[in-house]
Order: structure tokens, then C-alpha cells, then sequence
């Protein structure tokens, strides 16, 4: 196996190919999405051209919220999604290219399973909307009902915080040297974000997988392009720009 995991893109076109050229550089060809292509950022039609062509990918809530109704998001979120929503409608009717963007969306999964692997955009329990934070491993409970739902291995991002969860801990990329080697033990792993990462390192996050090898990646990209978009837009506040310079 040689493939690449990606998640939460928020319409980050610069941080979406420069991440995407990474994984071209090293011969890798089979590419998953977690979900959450638009949402937050200035580009969602170009990111969801993109993301069309990769081999899955899974519903995330930003993706879900532009189809039907922005619930559970705060004031910045949801004018974001309501300003993609129009910008996948196009200005004059519906095009094929928009149809097409539309019928993509409402046609992804909420969750996959390969054999021992599982892949969702939130997680295990609630495919699409539960956040797996790092203090939840403190909640027994929590854990429990989580791990039980997974045959072995379960891919995830919703957070954009990357890293390992065992039943009991969570090692941060730096934490196992950005590597995780795969074995009998149940895990979940946090893939990250390509396009706004909150784990105070601005550069675009992914994994890849080679057998049982989990490598995590960092990519820089040119932030301050998409600041001046996020800038530009007024439906998008400046604070969406100003986070991905941070990294939070
Ligand atoms: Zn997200």
C-alpha cells in the first residue's frame, strides 16, 4: 500500500496543490480526502476540481452545511458557508461545471471501510460532526465507544489537530518523530489539515501510508497569497486569514 491521507482543505487552493505536488514528488498516486474541502477559505470551486479527481473521498460538516443548512456553526463559519454556497451556484444559473461540483458533494460517504481500516471525517461514532480531542483520551467512556466501533485502524481529521490516539494516549507528530508504525493495537489517526492547521504550525499537514508505516508531512505554501484573498472577500473576515499565519 502507498497512499496518501488528506483532510480539511477549507477551499486553501495554494496549501491544496502544494500539498498535492508533495505527494506527486513521491510516486504516489493513490490519494484519500477526509472531507471538508470548502468551507473558511477564498477558493472552494478550484478545491472541489481538484479533489474530484482523487481516488475517495468522505463527507466533512463545512461540505455537508453548504448542501443543506449551516446548524451548530458560529457567525464567521456560517457567512463562509453561505458565501461558498453561492459560489458553487455560479452567477448566471446553474452551469454543468456547478452541477457537477453540487452532485459530487451530495453523493459523498460519511464513512469507509477496507478491511482493518476505516476512514471518516469526524469520527468513528459520528462520521461527520464528533470531535476526537486530545483530553478525550482521559474520557474512558468516550474511548471505549469509540474504539469499539473500529476493526483496527481508523484515518480521521475534523479537529486540524494531527496525531496518534491509543485507547489511553495521544503522541503529536513530534511526539513519535512524525512517524507511526501500524500493528495489532487499535488506533486513530488525526491526518491533520491541509488548509487551515490549528496545532500552531502554519504549514499544510497530511499522512502518508506505505504499508504499515504512517508518515506524517508538512508542507509550506504560500500563506500570504491566500491572506490576501481571505482579505479581499467580505463575506470571509480577516480573521480566517489572520489564523493560518499562525497556525491556529
Ligand atoms: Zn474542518
Amino acid at each position: 500500500m502507498k497512499r496518501a491521507i488528506i483532510s480539511d482543505i477549507h477551499s486553501n487552493l495554494e496549501a491544496l496543490e502544494a500539498v498535492l505536488e508533495d505527494i506527486h514528488q513521491q510516486g504516489i498516486s493513490e490519494v484519500y480526502c477526509l472531507g471538508d474541502i470548502v468551507g473558511y477559505g477564498p477558493n472552494p470551486r478550484e478545491c472541489l476540481d481538484k479533489v474530484m479527481e482523487l481516488d475517495v473521498c468522505i463527507l466533512g460538516n463545512h461540505d455537508e452545511a453548504v448542501l443543506f443548512d449551516p446548524l451548530g456553526f458560529n457567525l464567521v463559519a456560517r457567512r463562509a458557508i453561505l458565501w461558498t454556497r453561492d459560489q458553487l451556484k455560479g452567477h448566471r444559473g446553474e452551469s454543468a461545471a456547478a452541477r457537477r461540483r453540487r452532485d459530487f458533494l451530495g453523493e459523498l460517504p460519511r464513512i469507509r471501510t477496507e478491511g482493518d481500516f476505516m476512514f471518516v471525517h469526524g469520527s468513528p461514532r459520528d462520521p461527520t460532526n464528533e470531535y476526537v480531542f486530545e483530553d478525550d483520551v482521559y474520557n474512558r467512556r468516550k474511548m471505549e465507544a469509540l474504539f469499539d466501533r473500529i476493526e483496527r485502524y481508523c484515518f480521521q481529521g475534523h479537529t486540524h489537530i494531527p496525531g496518534v490516539f491509543t485507547h489511553r494516549e495521544f503522541f503529536s507528530p513530534e511526539e513519535c518523530n512524525f512517524q507511526y508504525r501500524l500493528s495489532d493495537e487499535k488506533v486513530m489517526i488525526n491526518v491533520g489539515s491541509v488548509g487551515q492547521p490549528r496545532d500552531c504550525d502554519p504549514r499544510a499537514c497530511y499522512v502518508v501510508v506505505i504499508d504499515d508505516q504512517v508518515t506524517f508531512r508538512r508542507v509550506e505554501y504560500d500563506i500570504d497569497t491566500t491572506v490576501k484573498k481571505i482579505y479581499a472577500i467580505e463575506d470571509l473576515e480577516n480573521s480566517l486569514g489572520d489564523r493560518l499565519r499562525d497556525g491556529r
